[in-house]
């Protein structure tokens, strides 16, 4: 490897860097707002932009500064996810068909919001491409693709993906996008604050004292607020340990040049993960590659990078790399992610979006925007956060050992 255009110890996100700095106050005491909304990543943001446009007043809470910790890990891609296969094993085709519908509806979602408040975030509609380097796995790819196009995605199983190197089978998703996540949500944050709406930053949640209108206590002082939104990517409060069903993990991010073109589009190598886009920057454009899943309180870093720089130089004729960036997300028992209300009336939580927040977290602020505001979300039973009962963990360990054994022999 050469001619690296970073130090070695630099981590930054490439969307923070190109985009403001934020400067909300902290907590004033005795105010009480319609919703509070606890994380000021894609979930909280876009669940108080939902609430508010459907007249409620909100208050975002933010521990540190706004859309700055998992949300500027992600690689920026909005598509549809991977493994419809897995969860019509693991859950039946009525719940496969059923995420594939939410996903297409928060992807029309995102797009009806940026037109709506005119975001200029470098959205663009793209191709992603799902593939794999082995020709091994094209029945494989085969079974996924008959699956999805049955679900009604915008599919095709392409001879060719268009990258610089050989793949083997792909899945071709038509008319997905991507865009710059903090440029979206930041433009959101303007829409949310003021008349009778607030975004505190620099102030944290400790506790939640139930009862009709709820004491959100921070170290700030206190809110009152009729229900809360817990979107703090890991629950930090669970009345129903739902964090016993997720599965956090960690992954990479380098932002490099090339000698050459990269084709427009989106694309990622389900086994083992490798994904790509592009983004314009100053120097031309920027080929981001991410994958390298790691535990989360992994020591050393650079390990991970490396591999991921390495992988990087055997297939790209890379010329600089210039960022580095890491974050973690959950999956979770059932592979869908955690939405709705929790045991305690008012309560509501989004986590568990599995490397699939931008949709997923778009899905949970329309969800949690029908509840709390009374209309019916056909999608609100099967991310249920009580769903995790002691009769659907064993189905899910029962259909599971099944996928395995199948998988086996495959
Ligand atoms: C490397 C990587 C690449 C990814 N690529 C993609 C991709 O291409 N496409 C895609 O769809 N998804 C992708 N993802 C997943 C996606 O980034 C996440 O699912 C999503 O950003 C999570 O958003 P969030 O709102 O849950 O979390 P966050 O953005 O972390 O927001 C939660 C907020 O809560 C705050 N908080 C925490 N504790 C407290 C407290 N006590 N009080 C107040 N606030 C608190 C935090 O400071 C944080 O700002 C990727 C993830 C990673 C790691």
């Amino acid at each position: 490897m050469k001619n690296q255009g970073i130090n070695k110890e630099t981590e930054s996100s490439f969307w923070l860097e190109t985009s403001p700095s934020t400067k909300f106050p902290q907590l004033k005491e005795g105010l009480k707002v319609d919703v509070a909304i606890l994380g000021g990543g894609i979930a909280g943001i876009t669940t108080a932009t939902l609430l508010k446009e459907a007249g409620y007043n909100v208050a975002v809470i933010e521990a540190d500064r706004i859309v700055k910790d998992v949300t500027v890990g992600t690689t920026g891609k909005i598509s549809v996810s991977a493994g419809y296969s897995y969860i019509k094993y693991k859950l039946g085709k009525d719940q496969a068909q059923s995420y594939a519908n939410a996903n297409m509806d928060a992807l029309d979602k995102i797009t009806e919001i940026i037109r709506i408040h005119d975001i200029d975030c470098e959205f663009h509609r793209l191709p992603l491409y799902i593939y794999n380097e082995s020709p091994k796995l094209t029945s494989k790819f085969k079974r996924e693709f008959n699956l999805v196009k049955e679900l009604g995605l915008p599919v095709s199983f392409p001879d060719d993906v268009p990258l610089p190197f050989k793949t083997g089978p792909s899945i071709k998703y038509d008319n997905q996008a991507q865009f710059h996540p903090r440029k979206y949500l930041l433009s959101l944050s303007d829409y949310i604050d003021g008349d009778g709406s607030y975004i505190f930053e620099k102030t944290s949640f400790i506790d939640v004292k139930e009862g009709n209108v709820k004491e959100v206590v921070t170290d700030h002082g206190s809110i009152m607020a009729d229900n809360v939104v817990i979107a703090t990517n890991t629950p930090v409060y669970d009345p129903d340990e739902l964090r016993n069903h997720l599965h956090p993990e960690g992954s990479f991010v380098i932002g490099l040049y090339t000698n050459g073109n990269f084709p427009d589009g989106m694309f990622i190598e389900n086994e083992p993960v490798h994904t790509y886009r592009t983004t314009p920057t100053d120097k031309g454009q920027m080929i981001i590659v991410a994958g390298e899943h790691s535990p989360v309180d992994v020591k050393d870093k650079n390990v991970y990078y490396d591999r991921l720089e390495k992988y990087a130089y055997q297939h790209l004729d890379v010329k600089s790399v210039d960022y580095r960036w890491s974050s973690h997300d959950s999956t979770t028992d059932d592979d869908l992610p955690i939405i709705g209300e929790t045991s305690q009336k008012g309560v509501y939580v989004a986590t568990g979006f599995g490397f699939w927040g931008m949709l997923n977290g778009t899905t949970a602020g329309m969800v949690i925007t029908d509840l709390i505001t009374g209309k019916e979300n056909q999608y609100a039973d099967i991310f249920n956060p009580l769903r995790f009962t002691r009769e659907h963990m064993a189905i899910l360990k029962m259909r599971s050992a099944i996928l395995n054994l199948i998988l086996f022999f495959m």
